[in-house]
C-alpha cells in the first residue's frame, strides 16, 4: 500500500544520527571533518555510502570521474532521473554539514520513500560529486564541471596535489574510477540541500533559503607602479608612492560596491607592497579585486566603475596602473519551475521561508548548464563553514530534508503530468 505523497515524512532523528555517524570517517578533535578529496577517507566515506544506498535497494554507478549515482528505481525506468546531489568531501578543517547533509538528506529521502512503499513515476538519484571543495585539487567543482562539460576530463586528471599526486592516479587508487563517460548520464532535474555558508537566515529566524541562483562574480590583479625612493630626503610634492595611490584605490573598490548596494560586495582580499621597506616610498603594489553581483549586467557596470576609478586616482598620483580580469564565472539563475517547487514545499510544510541568491559557488551552478536545477538552504549558526566550529541546528537539517523530499515529490508530479498532457 502506498501512502499519499503529501502524508510523508522524514525520520529527523535517523537523518540526524547518520550525519554524527558518517562525521566520524576524517572527524578531529575539535568537532569537524578532515576529508580530502579522493584520500584514503574519502574511499571510507565513499564504500558506506555506497553500502547504505544498496540497503536502500538502489542501483549505484560510477562515472570516470568517480561520481556516485545511486538509482532508485520509479514506475517509468526510461525516464531521466530526478537528481538529489552534494558532496562528501571536505576542507582539511571542515566541518560536519556542508556538503554533507545534501548528500545523506538525499538518503534519508529514499529511506522514507522505502518506508512508506511509495512508488515515484521517474527514478530519484542520489549523488555524491567528486572534488567539490578544490582544496586538494584546484579547481572546486571540478566533477560537476566535467559532468557539465565546463572542463575536460583529461584537464581534470591532470590536476596534482602540492605532493605532485594526480587526481586520475588518486582516482585510480581509491577504486573509483568508473566505466562511465562523465556527462553522458542525462537528469531531469538536480536539487541540493546546503548550509547557507552565510548569516542571513539565522539574523531572520528563517528555516528555508529558496535559492534562485548564483551571483556572478569576477577576480582582477592589479600592479600600480610608482617610484621608490628614499622616505626622508624626497618631498611630499615629488613622490610617486604606489601604497598611497592602492589605498586610494581600496577605498574605491568598496565604494564601487556602496554604489550598487544592496547586494553588491567587493573585497580586495590580498595586497603586496615593494620593497616593503620602512624607509623607502613604495614603489610598486600588487593587489586582488573580487567583485560579486547577482545580475551579470551590474556586475559589467562594477567593473567599468572600478576600471575608471583606478585609472582617475592613477593619473591624478602620476603611477601607472595595470588591471587584469583573471575569472570570469557568470551568474546562475536556477529553473523557474524547480525554484517554485523548493517555495511551495516550504511553504507546504509550514517552514517560513525567503529567497535568497548564493554568494559561494556549489556544484549546481554547473549542473544548472544541463538539467533544471535549484538549492535549498538552511541557516548554520553565525553565518560560519569551512571551519570545524561550523554547526546547523537538527530541526533546520530536518526542514531542509523536508523541503526537499517534498520538492522532489512535487517535480516527479509535475513533469508527468506535463508528460501525460504533451
Ligand atoms: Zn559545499
Amino acid at each position: 500500500m502506498s501512502a499519499p505523497a503529501a502524508n510523508l515524512r522524514i525520520d529527523p532523528d535517523r537523518l540526524w544520527a547518520t550525519v554524527m555517524d558518517t562525521a566520524k570517517i576524517g572527524g578531529t578533535e575539535k568537532g569537524g571533518i578532515c576529508r580530502l578529496t579522493l584520500t584514503d577517507l574519502d574511499r571510507q566515506v565513499r564504500d558506506w555510502f555506497v553500502a547504505a544506498c544498496r540497503e536502500a535497494g538502489c542501483a549505484v554507478t560510477i562515472d570516470d570521474m568517480g561520481n556516485i549515482f545511486a538509482r532508485r528505481p520509479g514506475r517509468d525506468n526510461s525516464l531521466k532521473p530526478i537528481a538529489i546531489g552534494s558532496h562528501l568531501d571536505t576542507q582539511p578543517t571542515g566541518g560536519k554539514f556542508d556538503g554533507v547533509i545534501g548528500v545523506l538528506a538525499g538518503l534519508e529521502v529514499l529511506r522514507t520513500l522505502n518506508d512508506a512503499g511509495f512508488e515515484t513515476n521517474a527514478p530519484i538519484e542520489v549523488i555524491d560529486w567528486t572534488n567539490e571543495e578544490g582544496s586538494r585539487f584546484a579547481p572546486a567543482m571540478l566533477s560537476s564541471g566535467v559532468f557539465a562539460g565546463a572542463f575536460d576530463r583529461d584537464y581534470a586528471y591532470a590536476r596534482t596535489d602540492r605532493e605532485g599526486k594526480s587526481f586520475g592516479a588518486e582516482l585510480a587508487r581509491i577504486g573509483y574510477r568508473g566505466e562511465t563517460p562523465c556527462g553522458a548520464h542525462r537528469l531531469a532535474a538536480h536539487f541540493e540541500l546546503h548550509i547557507e555558508q552565510g548569516p542571513i537566515l539565522e539574523a531572520e529566524g528563517r528555516s528555508i533559503g529558496i535559492v534562485t541562483g548564483v551571483q556572478g562574480m569576477r577576480w582582477y590583479e592589479v600592479t600600480v607602479t610608482g617610484s621608490e625612493s628614499h622616505a626622508g630626503s624626497t618631498p611630499m610634492p615629488l613622490r610617486k608612492d604606489a601604497l598611497l595611490a592602492a589605498s586610494r584605490m581600496v577605498v574605491a573598490v568598496n565604494a564601487v560596491a556602496l554604489a550598487h548596494a544592496p547586494d553588491a560586495v567587493a573585497t580586495v582580499g590580498l595586497l603586496e607592497s615593494r620593497p616593503n621597506s620602512r624607509n623607502v616610498i613604495p614603489g610598486a603594489v600588487f593587489f586582488t579585486i573580487d567583485l560579486r553581483h547577482p545580475s551579470d549586467a551590474v556586475l559589467a557596470a562594477m567593473e567599468a566603475d572600478t576600471e575608471a576609478a583606478l585609472r582617475g586616482i592613477a593619473a591624478a598620483s602620476g603611477i601607472d596602473v595595470g588591471i587584469e580580469r583573471v575569472w570570469d564565472s557568470p551568474a546562475v539563475r536556477f529553473d523557474a519551475d524547480c525554484v517554485a517547487a523548493v517555495r511551495d514545499a516550504a511553504a507546504g510544510a509550514g517552514h517560513p521561508a525567503r529567497e535568497i541568491v548564493s554568494g559561494a559557488g556549489h556544484d549546481s551552478a554547473y549542473i544548472a548548464r544541463v538539467a533544471p536545477t535549484t538549492m535549498i538552504f538552511v541557516p548554520c549558526e553565525k553565518g560560519l563553514s569551512h571551519n570545524e566550529a561550523e554547526r546547523a541546528e537538527p530541526a533546520h537539517v530536518a526542514a531542509g530534508a523536508e523541503v526537499l523530499l517534498r520538492a522532489v515529490l512535487a517535480t516527479d508530479q509535475r513533469l508527468a503530468d506535463q508528460a501525460r498532457a504533451g
